[in-house]
């Protein structure tokens, strides 16, 4: 019962669950934009500004009240939702520094799947890593895994691409041209578009594209960093003494992070994978995840005090 809900599996479930609502709002009409209609829809609504033709020809004749009407309504109904949205990810990374990288995010999943096949198959984390880890696999086990490599990265990307579309194309109209095999151009355009991207960084890029090109990864970054109050995973220095220097916070580590430095990396998703792995090894681990500065502050005070001793 105990393994069913390790970290390691309620952030499988909670990556899965996120990726079904993905692919569920333009079903639902929660959130999608119709191409053909050209009509926005926001939680099973046309969203329109609300801008009435009387008022539109009264401003034209320069009537002040009809002037603020289209004024406060394009407030309203453009500019603050926009800016809603554009303030998401900031807000997550004050408040929980990466977290929804390391929970939520759908690519993430997928670079994490990678990650695990490629070790299953190959001994490393990615094609770019030189040391091989540690596998004890048998040939059998290692054909099997390359099977449900090969048979994922002919199923996902496809898949995603057609989920993905419906954010432009109507659902029914998609679901229609794939059940009579006629697919229009715009439907082969976004399945081509999103499975090429999905291949592409999912074998040779991966987590980098977290580091460094995710624009969303780097404003939740940007807005941690700067936070006193964000969440953060953290080594308890105090009780580094207990430390084994068994190193399986460091390899299970896909953010190639040394947790055990306790600097505010901004790279780290807090997956708590690290976390994990020292209870493991340890029962009552090192690390634990806490909102604020303290823990960075003692470690930094430490620092200065042992650079004024020596
Ligand atoms: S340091 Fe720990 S919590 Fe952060 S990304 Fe690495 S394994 Fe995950
Ligand atoms: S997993 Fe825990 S015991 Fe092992 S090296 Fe990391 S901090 Fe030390």
């Amino acid at each position: 019962m105990k393994q069913l809900f390790s970290i390691k599996n309620l952030r499988r479930l909670s990556r899965i669950l996120f990726i079904c609502i993905i692919l569920l709002l333009p079903v639902f009409n929660i959130l999608r934009y119709d191409s053909d209609t050209r009509e926005l829809f926001l939680a099973g609504k046309v969203w329109t500004l609300g801008i009435t033709e009387t008022d539109l020809a009264a401003s034209q004749y320069g009537e002040i009240k009809s002037s603020a009407r289209i004024a406060l309504r394009f407030l309203v109904r453009a500019i603050i939702p926009w800016l809603i949205l554009l303030s998401i990810f900031p807000v997550l990374g004050f408040f929980f520094g990466r977290t929804f990288c390391g929970w939520l995010c759908p690519e993430g999943a997928l670079f994490e799947l990678a990650d695990f096949l490629t070790r299953k198959l190959t001994g490393k984390t990615s094609i770019w890593q030189r040391e091989k880890m540690r596998s004890s696999l048998s040939k059998g086990q290692r054909l099997f895994y390359l099977i449900i490599m090969v048979f994922l990265l002919f199923t996902i990307p496809p898949l995603m691409g057609i989920g993905l579309t419906g954010y432009f194309i109507s659902p029914a109209r998609i679901w229609h041209e794939l059940t009579t095999f006629n697919l229009s151009s715009g439907l082969k355009a976004g399945v081509t578009g999103v499975s090429l991207y999905i291949f592409i960084t999912s074998i040779f890029i991966r987590h980098l594209l977290c580091k460094y090109i995710c624009a969303a990864g780097l404003m939740q970054m940007l807005f941690g960093w700067i936070s006193p109050v964000s969440l953060r995973v953290r080594f308890l220095k105090e009780e580094a003494n207990r430390c084994t220097d068994c190193k399986r916070c460091e390899e299970v580590c896909f953010m190639n992070i040394k947790p055990r430095k306790n600097v505010r990396d901004i790279s780290c998703v807090n997956c708590m994978a690290c976390l994990e792995q020292c209870n493991k090894e340890l029962g009552r681990g090192l690390f634990s995840l806490q909102f604020g500065e303290k823990a960075y502050q003692e470690s930094r005070e430490m620092k200065k005090l042992q650079g004024q001793l020596q």
